[in-house]
């Protein structure tokens, strides 16, 4: 092979396909239970090349210059410091922590993107003409992607971790704010072109910290999987813009695939909650419905474990569909020892999963999975929801609006539109909660008070081994 051909970018350019290839297969593993572990694993080696090869091409040529051996040493002592943190945030955090922690990482990116766009504009490369007006497109659109996925992220977070309400903040006249602050940037981002003035800069960066933090802070709380989702996508897309500037193909690619994965889980979501995708790209969207008072649902019963065991005996199909409360209360275990017992006595047992159940994207498939939860047992709501109808009865584990007939029958209820498990159709349907307060979207729920319901209080790992013992 002749020689010129092994240069530093060439070496660092094949390394880089690969690395795109291997994120392309964890992707692609991530899609399916079966085949999630590898696709982490490939996401992981994929990771570890891609960092090597960018090291290798950043320092390569300059070995035992001292301004780039210094370099290297910040860059290392960079990554240990991050590398620390990062092991330890991840050891420590609980799965229903998740998406806040998610959250925080998108903000990150966000961040990294106005940074890296402002010494794109700080420390230009030396272009003229159409390349130069490129650049300065480039470094835009950076910082307003960047600008807006920071903000959008921290509020996020915030919400998520309930440092701040989750009712969405309603000013007046908010879709106007949002697309004239769109068109706003369109016209900033000619005229910047044309002269890229310093203080338009500024001017950009300020206005997209605030369209970010206003976008997600009018967002109510049943919405927010769809605001996590977009927020991920963003985060793509800040990484791809950034990787426009420091001209490096591998992080367009990979902002691209997380861009674009982010956009079409949102799609999935929006439909899951039957939002409109478009008003969602178009920050039109969160709660504008009217909150109902508080009126009389009427009485509500209760049952404990030792008739809710006679119940599950009697019964020919039971049909679980956990919430977060199942994985606050870590009742996935006993829940399968359950499903184990019930299924020896020939009861047919199945779950149902809403698809935003819990506190991100397939987290009760996570939970079930890690308690052994056969997968074929496992059924999205769509599969199950005609068969509840059918069914004898119902655990609600921990789930709140996910399973609530507001959704479907009242109009001017705040998650009105949302499709839900249909479980007051079954015979019995017993809810494991440890008071009769709201779920996340902070909307009482009407099932509670049904003839067919029965609560029985307190924690759901407990009560379900209550249950167990019972049997
Ligand atoms: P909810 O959050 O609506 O309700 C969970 C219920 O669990 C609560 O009402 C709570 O009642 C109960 N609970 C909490 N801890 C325990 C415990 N230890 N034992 C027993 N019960 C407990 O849950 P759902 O899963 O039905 O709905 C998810 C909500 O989260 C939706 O509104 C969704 O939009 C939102 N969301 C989802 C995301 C996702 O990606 N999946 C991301 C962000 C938000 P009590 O306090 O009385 O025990």
């Amino acid at each position: 092979m002749p020689e010129n051909l092994l240069t530093p970018e060439s070496i660092a350019g094949a390394a880089y396909i690969v690395a795109a290839l291997l994120f392309i297969l964890s992707l692609a593993g991530l899609s399916k239970h079966e085949s999630a572990r590898s696709g982490v694993t490939y996401g992981i080696i994929g990771m570890a090349i891609a960092l090597a090869a960018t090291i290798w091409l950043t320092f390569a040529g300059g070995w035992g210059e001292p301004s780039v051996m210094v370099g290297l040493v910040l860059l290392i002592v960079a990554v240990i410091i991050g590398a620390a943190i990062g092991l330890w945030r991840a050891r420590i955090v609980k799965m229903t922590g998740m998406p806040e922690l998610i959250a925080l990482l998108h903000s990150f990116v966000g961040l990294a993107a106005v940074i890296v766009g402002w010494n794109g504009a700080l420390d230009p490369p030396a272009l003229e003409g159409p390349l130069a007006d490129i650049h300065h497109a480039e470094v835009f659109i950076g910082v307003f992607i960047g600008a807006v996925t920071f903000t959008g992220s921290v509020v996020a977070f915030l919400k998520l971790s309930a440092r701040m309400k989750s009712a969405p903040l309603v000013l007046p006249g908010k879709n106007v704010l949002n697309l004239g602050a769109l068109v706003v940037f369109v016209g900033l981002t000619v005229w910047y072109v044309m002269d890229s003035q310093l203080w338009l800069l500024i001017v950009v960066t300020a206005l997209a910290l605030a369209l970010g933090w206003h976008l997600v802070a009018s967002i109510g709380g049943g919405d927010m999987p769809v605001v996590v989702s977009m927020l991920n996508s963003y985060s793509g897309w800040a990484a791809a813009a950034a990787g426009f500037l420091l001209n490096n193909d591998l992080l367009i690619v990979t902002g691209a695939l997380v861009g674009s994965s982010g956009a079409y889980l949102s799609y999935i979501m929006c439909k899951a909650m039957n939002r409109s995708f478009i008003s969602v790209i178009a920050g039109g969207f969160g709660i504008e419905a009217p909150r109902k008072g508080d009126e009389d649902l009427g009485e509500h019963h209760e049952i404990q474990a030792q008739d809710a065991a006679e119940l599950l005996k009697n019964a020919s199909s039971v049909v679980i569909t956990p919430g977060y409360g199942m994985a606050v209360a870590q009742a996935q275990y006993p829940v399968a020892e359950l499903t184990q017992k019930l299924r020896e006595r020939g009861i047919d047992v199945r779950f149902g999963i809403h698809p935003v159940a819990g506190r991100l994207p397939g987290h009760m498939n996570v939970l079930l999975a890690e308690a052994k939860v056969p997968y074929d047992i496992v059924e999205e709501m769509d599969e199950i929801n005609d068969d509840l109808a059918e069914t004898s009865v119902v655990l609600v584990i921990g789930a709140n609006d996910t399973v609530n007939p507001a959704a479907a029958e009242d109009p001017g209820s705040p998650i009105a539109g949302m499709p839900v498990l249909r479980v007051w159709e079954a015979d019995n349907v017993i809810v494991f909660k440890r008071s009769m307060a709201s779920g996340y979207a902070g909307v009482p729920n009407p099932l509670f008070y049904r003839d067919n319901a029965q609560m029985l209080f307190g924690d759901a790992k407990q009560r379900v081994e209550d249950i167990l013992k019972a049997f």
